[in-house]
């Protein structure tokens, strides 16, 4: 988990990853503040990093890195799909998930964010939100995820869960319960891809997760990835299918525009080391 986050006293915010060690942003400018019904919301600006977005203080993206994380929560998912058509993102309201799925001729892609005013300040400071939810193939629910996949009568090609840590409002996006219903939304062939937090930090959740998702879906793998403003070096992520192995596809269907992700990536992130290997045994 991160553990507890001091974060902006105007020239510094801080979060700590860990009781003992963190990262500290210098502070240019506090651009917002608010505390909504759900969360404190902050976004400062940093010389290197550039816009900043804090929720409770936890660092959730910033300009310089987010690729990293938002190419990777969702390309590897949408280029494995034989047709992705029609996309649901949970959580995700800084817009970076939703500006990737649109690089694919998807007919369709819904963002499920429990917090308008997440939605209202990025809007304002971080411009793909507002270029992506004015896209025709766009549609913005605010609504609690879980909720939403209870109540839907949509079915999905592809399911991207871009959470919080389980903390909070999040804490039910990373339960047994919410996998077992997103199961149900999902086409054939169906593909879901869920953030799951840093390989060492979340070492034990790891291995708890492994195990209820390795009987749910016939194919259920990590991925990880670097994200440099993220807890505790590489970061983690499940993909999970009943049809689509990763490691299978012969042709990936990289959309243009990219930074991070192609079809070596893709192939290495599936690679885990020896002590994570032991974890979700
Ligand atoms: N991946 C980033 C990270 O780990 O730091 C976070 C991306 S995004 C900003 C996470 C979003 O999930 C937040 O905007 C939060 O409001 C939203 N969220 C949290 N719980 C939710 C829930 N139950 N349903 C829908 N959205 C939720």
């Amino acid at each position: 988990m991160k553990v507890k986050a001091v974060s902006s006293n105007r020239k510094e915010a801080r979060e700590y990853q860990t009781p003992s060690s963190g990262l500290f942003f210098k502070v240019k400018n506090v651009l917002y503040e608010k505390k909504s019904k759900y969360q404190k919301i902050e976004i400062i600006q940093n010389d290197f990093y550039g816009r900043v977005l804090f929720l409770d203080g936890l660092v959730q993206t910033t300009e310089k890195d987010e690729f990293f994380y938002h190419e990777m929560l969702v390309q590897p998912a949408l280029c494995s799909c034989r047709q992705p058509e029609r996309v649901l993102i949970i959580g995700g309201g800084d817009g970076g998930a939703l500006r990737e799925v649109l690089k694919h001729s998807v007919e369709k892609a819904w963002l499920v964010e429990i917090d308008q005013e997440v939605i209202r300040a990025c809007e304002q400071y971080f411009p793909w939100l507002e270029a992506s939810l004015s896209d025709p193939r766009a549609e913005l629910a605010i609504a609690d995820g879980f909720d939403f996949i209870q109540k839907t009568k949509e079915r999905f090609d592809v399911i991207l869960v871009d959470s919080s840590d389980p903390v909070g409002p999040s804490a039910i996006l990373h339960a047994r319960d919410f996998y077992f219903k997103l199961k149900k939304v999902l086409r054939p062939g169906g593909i879901i891809a869920a953030q799951s937090g840093s390989q060492l930090l979340h070492l034990k959740e790891h291995g708890q997760k492994a195990k209820f998702l390795k009987k749910m879906f016939s194919i259920s793998r990590f991925y990880s990835a670097p994200v440099p403003t993220y807890p505790v070096g590489t970061w983690c992520y499940n993909f999970l299918s009943d049809q689509i192995d990763p490691l299978k596809v012969k042709k990936l269907r990289i959309p243009a525009g990219l930074k991070y992700y192609n079809e070596e990536i893709h192939r290495a992130s599936f690679a885990q080391p020896v002590f994570f290997k032991q974890a979700i045994r």
